[in-house]
C-alpha cells in the first residue's frame, strides 16, 4: 500500500466554500466532510446518513498560496523526475473552480505563478546546480480540443505543421508529428509555456470569463548524461502536466450553440477518463 501511496497522490485544493458549516475543508486532518442541513436531514428517513467524509493526501483550504500548493505537492513529483521517474501532474475539477490558475498562474504577479512555472524554475535550478551532468530539455504542448489534437506550439520557428495522430507502442502512447522544442534555459521554457497558453481556446461563459475549452498537456522531456563518466549512460524522464477542461453542468453555464457542443465534448471525454481511472484501480487491486 505504501509503494501504492508513493506512486499517486491526491490532493484537494478548495476555493472559499459559501456555507462553511456544510462544507466543511479541514487541512489539518487531510479532510472533506459534507453535512447535509438540517431541514434535509430530517427530511430523510431512519438510518440514513446525513454527513459524509473523505480523507486525501492533502486538503488545502481557500488561504493557501501557490507556493505552498508547489512545495507539498507537486516538488515532490519534480525531484523524482529529476531522479529519473516519469511524473504527472493532473488538475481535475468542475470549471471555474482554479485549474488553470493552479496549473499556470498568473501571468502578471510573480508570486501568483502556477505550478507549471515553478517546475520548470527547479528543473533549471537542479540542472546548474549539476554541472558533472548534460540536462537536455524539450517542450511540446498539446491541446485536445472536440475530439481533435492540436499542437499549441505551430507558432514558434522550426519545421511546418503536421497532422497529428496517436501511435501507440508497446510501453506508451505518443502522438506523431508533436513538436519538441529544445529549452536552453528557464527563460526559454517559459516562453513555450506561454507561447502555448496564448493559444488555447478559452470561453467565457456564466462560470468563468476564462473558460479552457480544451484538455491541455505540458510536456517537459529530459535527458542526464554524466559528463564525467565514460559509460555513455542517459537518463531520461518525462515530467506531464495536464491541464483539463472542467466538467460543466449545462444549466450553470447557461451555454449554447458552439460553447454547447465543446462541454458535450468536454464532458464525454472526462467520462472516459473516469472509465480509465476505475479500470486503471480495478486492475491494480487493493
Ligand atoms: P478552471 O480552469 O478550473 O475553469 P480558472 O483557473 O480559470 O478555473 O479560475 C477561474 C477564475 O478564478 C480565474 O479568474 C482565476 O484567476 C480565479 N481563481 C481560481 N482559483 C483561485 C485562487 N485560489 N485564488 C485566487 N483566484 C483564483
Ligand atoms: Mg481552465
Amino acid at each position: 500500500m505504501q509503494a501504492v501511496r508513493e506512486r499517486l497522490t491526491v490532493a484537494v485544493r478548495a476555493r472559499s466554500v459559501s456555507n462553511p458549516d456544510h462544507i466543511q475543508i479541514r487541512p489539518a486532518s487531510s479532510t472533506v466532510r459534507v453535512v447535509l442541513p438540517p431541514e434535509l436531514a430530517s427530511a430523510r428517513s431512519d438510518n440514513q446518513r446525513s454527513s459524509w467524509e473523505w480523507t486525501y493526501d492533502h486538503v488545502f483550504g481557500g488561504e493557501s498560496s501557490q507556493e505552498k500548493i508547489f512545495d507539498e505537492t507537486v516538488a515532490p513529483v519534480v525531484d523524482a523526475v529529476l531522479r529519473g521517474y516519469n511524473g504527472t501532474v493532473l488538475c481535475f475539477g468542475q470549471t471555474g473552480s482554479g485549474k488553470t490558475y493552479t496549473h499556470t498562474g498568473s501571468t502578471s504577479q510573480f508570486a501568483q505563478r502556477g505550478v507549471a512555472p515553478r517546475a520548470i524554475a527547479r528543473v533549471f535550478s537542479h540542472a546548474a546546480s549539476q554541472p558533472q551532468y548534460e540536462t537536455l530539455v524539450t517542450a511540446s504542448y498539446l491541446e485536445i480540443y472536440n475530439d481533435t489534437l492540436v499542437d499549441l506550439l505551430t507558432e514558434l520557428p522550426g519545421p511546418g505543421p503536421e497532422s497529428l495522430s496517436l501511435v501507440d507502442c508497446e510501453s506508451s502512447t505518443t502522438v506523431r508529428g508533436l513538436r519538441a522544442v529544445a529549452v536552453a534555459d528557464e527563460a526559454a521554457a517559459l516562453e513555450v509555456l506561454f507561447t502555448g497558453e496564448r493559444r488555447r481556446s478559452v470561453s467565457c461563459h456564466q462560470l468563468n470569463d476564462r473558460s479552457s475549452r480544451g484538455h491541455a498537456v505540458f510536456t517537459l522531456s529530459m535527458e542526464f548524461r554524466s559528463r564525467v563518466e565514460s559509460s555513455g549512460r542517459v537518463t531520461r524522464a518525462k515530467l506531464v502536466f495536464v491541464d483539463l477542461a472542467g466538467s460543466e453542468r449545462l444549466k450553470k453555464t447557461q451555454t449554447s450553440g458552439c460553447l454547447r457542443g465543446e462541454s458535450v465534448y468536454i464532458n464525454q471525454s472526462l467520462t472516459h477518463l473516469d472509465q480509465v481511472v476505475v479500470a486503471a484501480a480495478v486492475s491494480r487491486g487493493p
